[in-house]
């Protein structure tokens, strides 16, 4: 322990940069002074809250969120009607494609992302991976490794590089909603297309979103998709709340790209959408988070933390991310008595017996280091022992000799 906090030091020492991006480090104990006065309630608000605003942030749809809330208290109904009002009093090039004001928007996008993303993403950070840093057995899934300073530094750089990508894009469709919003599906009065639709339309953004990043993510795992795109978001094996975003910034934007599809396809009013698009990256920054969390009694379709993290660890298998259902159905779910690794594609594994004897000692060695607590009544599933492999390692070494 001494030697590693030796070497974070010096590596901290030797990168001015790295001292740049971590404050929360640098007023740690500022911060856990005022932590420790709150109340326990006031603590579980904060963290929740941080979250969600975090959330808000890691695609920019927190301006888009402010476009619709202003059009729904200005009694916006739909969006051609807004069209009609602004079509007379715009004139330059911009305002022809209903993008009047177009700089502000990507300004104002840019940089409120990049604030919540720092700070708030920072205080996240500073919560556990500094305040509780030597108590991680009782929080994190992989509580033997955490990221290097450099790999800290790299995902910050790549998620904040990514980060710039999609909250310019985000900030595009905000100012084309405030304009016209014309050709968007979106609506505005409750009841315009009945309270059952209303409703109804949380499940089946949901359902749509989360098949369909699914799907994305399982392509994006084809060797030359994924040596040349998906690769740079699994650089991090022990992830973190940054890591969310600290992908390639094409695959971040087809994955943007994706979700919206809704808005130009069928009704949605924008409060149900922004709500499953923001609960998703909620999760999607738990799932990152490397933290043991637990889904809620009333999320049966929600997987545990631990099953992105396993994700990131092993690389191609458990592709969904809010309905692990699909992973089962699909045969990508993780399985004890299958291998998996980075050289292994398909999200299927290798059987105990296919694998070489080094291999399946080295994924022996890997399983030990998740953490039981991160499973269900603490009982690691996933855990062989050399009852179960040893036989295996004798065979596979005769096979491969
Ligand atoms: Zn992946
Ligand atoms: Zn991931």
């Amino acid at each position: 322990m001494a030697t590693r906090t030796k070497s974070r030091q010096a590596n901290t020492f030797r990168n001015p940069l790295l001292e740049g991006v971590r404050w929360s480090e640098k007023c740690s104990s500022r911060l856990s002074l005022i932590w420790s006065i709150l109340p326990q309630y006031l603590r579980n608000l904060i963290i929740s809250s941080a979250v969600l605003f975090f959330a808000s942030a890691i695609k920019g749809d927190w301006i888009i969120i402010a476009v619709h809330l202003l059009k729904q208290l200005n009694g916006a109904s739909t969006n051609k009607a807004n069209e009609a009002q602004r079509i007379d009093s715009v004139h330059s090039i911009l305002a022809s494609y209903n993008l009047h004001g177009l700089t502000y928007f990507l300004i104002a996008a840019v940089v409120g992302s990049y604030l919540i993303y720092f700070s708030i993403g920072g205080f996240i950070h500073w919560y556990f991976y500094i305040k509780r840093r030597d108590k991680a057995h009782e929080w994190k899934c992989q509580p033997e490794k955490f990221l290097s300073p450099e790999l800290e530094l790299h995902e910050i750089i790549v998620g904040a590089s990514s980060l710039l990508v999609v909250s310019l894009f985000s900030g595009i469709i905000a100012c084309y909603a405030m304009n016209s919003g014309k050709g968007l599906t979106i609506y505005y009065r409750f009841d315009e297309y009945g309270w059952f639709w209303f409703v109804a339309q949380i499940g089946v953004v949901f359902v749509y979103q989360d098949y369909s990043t699914y799907w994305i993510h399982r392509i994006f795992h084809w060797p030359w998709l994924y040596r040349n795109f998906h690769k740079l978001h699994h650089t991090y094996k022990q992830p973190t709340a940054f890591s969310v975003t600290a992908s390639h910034p094409v695959e971040i934007i087809f994955t943007q790209l994706v979700m919206l599809v809704p808005i130009v396809t069928v009704p949605v009013h924008w409060a149900p959408f922004y709500v499953v698009v923001v609960y998703a990256y909620c999760q999607g920054i738990l799932g990152h988070s490397g933290v043991n969390f637990k889904s809620f009694w009333w999320q049966p379709w929600q997987p545990d933390t631990i099953f992105h993290d396993n994700h990131h660890q092993y690389f191609h298998v458990n592709f969904g991310f809010n309905i692990y259902y699909w992973d089962i159905l699909h045969g990508t779910y993780r399985l004890k008595d299958r291998v998996y690794s980075e050289d292994i594609f398909y999200g299927m594994g290798k059987g105990l017996s296919e694998v070489p004897a080094e291999v399946l000692l080295s994924d022996v060695v890997e399983r030990n280091l998740e953490n039981p607590q991160a499973y269900r009544n603490n009982v690691h599933r996933y855990k062989l022992e050399h009852q179960e492999y040893g036989q295996f390692i004798v065979n596979n070494k005769i096979k491969t000799n």
